[in-house]
């Protein structure tokens, strides 16, 4: 079927994947559907395959049987390879006239880590294409019923990451005026932190009354979504992971805009 209609498609918008080159491919949230046609392409052509924890099995099985498929995961808590280790690999590989393909969860360049990785490559002057993908959570919130912009409720919203490199909340994110800067606030990595982050958003006069919607597993038939409040969000235990967190009143459209079936959980207190 994508045979088909790659033929009609003009190639001059599918280059050929040139060996000793790297493309940085953004894989979506969730399954082969949310995949653009370029990463499809990618996956087609490619000789290896290094990929995060995030890239679901169904789009590694995509690749034809003869690609090698590294695992180079790096989730919250657990050993992984250090992200030096995994440019140094993109590199060799790619130095070895191979046409290596970085797979990444979502967006490469949405906390991905891509823009360092693309500059190690233009460092050693390896040839690459960044293909973006659908984020989590721009796009990927859609599987919620949540628009992150509505414009009855909010003309700005603000991405931010929860998580650095240490495992602490930021120590740069300046908090009280992430709270001033948009109705709405998209946190990623930040289950673990929740607490410091709710807290610091409430000092700064966001209501305990907010909603706060957290959408794990975003876009995968295992995912769950658990509303609650700014108040009590602190209090959250179990909350499965990854998770993409949203502060803000575009909650209310879920009730009639959420369409993908996955479960609901309200988290009740007491
Ligand atoms: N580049 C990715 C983000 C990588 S950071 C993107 O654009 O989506 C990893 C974080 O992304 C996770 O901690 C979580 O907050 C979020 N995330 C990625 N995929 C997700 C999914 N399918 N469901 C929920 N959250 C997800």
């Amino acid at each position: 079927m994508a045979e088909a209609l790659f033929a009609r498609l003009d190639k001059a918008d599918f280059p050929p994947f040139e060996p000793g080159s790297v493309w940085l491919v953004g894989a979506g949230p969730g399954g082969p559907g949310l995949l653009t046609l370029l990463a499809l392409h990618a996956l087609a052509q490619a000789d290896v395959i290094i990929h995060d924890a995030l890239v679901s099995t169904d789009i590694l099985t995509l690749a034809p049987d003869r690609v090698e498929r590294i695992h180079a995961g790096k989730r919250g808590g657990k050993p992984s390879p250090k992200q030096a280790d995994i440019t140094i690999r993109l590199i060799e590989l790619a130095r070895a006239g191979k046409r290596v393909l970085r797979l990444k969860g979502g967006d490469p360049f949405m906390f991905g880590r891509g823009g360092e990785e693309a500059g190690a490559l233009a460092e050693a002057h390896i040839p690459f294409r960044i293909v973006p993908g659908i984020s989590a959570g721009l796009g990927g919130l859609a599987y919620a019923g949540l628009p992150v912009t509505h414009r009855e409720t909010n003309h700005a919203v603000i991405f931010v990451t929860g998580h650095d490199e240490t495992g602490a909340v930021p120590g740069t994110v300046n908090w009280p005026a992430v709270a001033q800067a948009a109705p709405v606030i998209v946190l990623y990595m930040a289950v673990r932190h929740l607490p410091t982050i709710a807290a610091q958003l409430l000092a700064a006069g966001r209501r305990a009354d907010e909603a706060v919607t957290i959408v794990s597993n975003l876009a995968h038939p295992d995912q769950s979504v658990l509303e609650t409040s700014l108040g009590e969000a602190g209090a959250l235990v179990d909350v499965p992971t990854p998770a993409i967190i949203v502060i803000g009143p575009v909650a209310r459209y879920r009730g009639a805009l959420h369409w993908y079936v996955a479960e609901v959980r309200r988290h009740v207190f007491g």
